[in-house]
């Protein structure tokens, strides 16, 4: 296993919540480490940029009037094969889905407000970092 970095967005509906901090702590009590975060209120462009890749979708437009529908807290995630990892501790994309004690199973409520985002490859992880964040904005652990 390699330490990686990895974007994670808590979503709108998990910052409505209050329950940033208890998400953060499920990255962290499973080993990862925050090297860069940011609160924001997205723009409509910085959405329909950051998930251009599913433009063509269904449910583009729904995904990114809800992603712009409050702030984000955004992160990057460091440490020994964090692009899965995350990808585990967040759950299935539908809630419904999700393995019990997952961040979806037990923060969110549908599949278009789900509570968090974690890239789902090395590559993808690089070009979302990439987006968010200057390299001066990150930090090492
Ligand atoms: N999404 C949605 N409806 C769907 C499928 C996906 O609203 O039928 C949203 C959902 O918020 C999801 C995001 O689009 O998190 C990106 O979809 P993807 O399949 O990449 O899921 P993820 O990687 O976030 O689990």
């Amino acid at each position: 296993m390699a330490v990686e970095r990895t974007l994670s967005i808590i979503k709108p509906d998990a910052v409505a919540k209050n329950v940033i901090g208890q998400i953060i702590s499920r990255f962290e009590d499973a080993g990862l480490s925050v090297v860069g975060a940011r609160m924001m209120q997205l723009t409509r462009e910085q959405a329909e940029g950051f998930y251009a890749v599913h433009k063509e979708r269904p449910f583009f437009g729904e995904l990114v009037g809800f992603m712009i529908s409050g702030p984000v807290f955004v992160q990057v995630l460091e440490g020994e094969d964090a692009i899965a990892k995350n990808r585990d501790l967040m759950g299935a994309t539908n809630p419904k889905e999700a393995e019990p004690g997952t961040i979806r199973a037990d923060f969110a409520e549908s599949i278009d407000a789900n509570a968090a985002h974690g890239s789902d490859s090395a590559e993808n992880a690089r070009t979302e970092i990439d987006f968010f964040f200057k390299p001066d904005e990150l930090t090492s652990r």
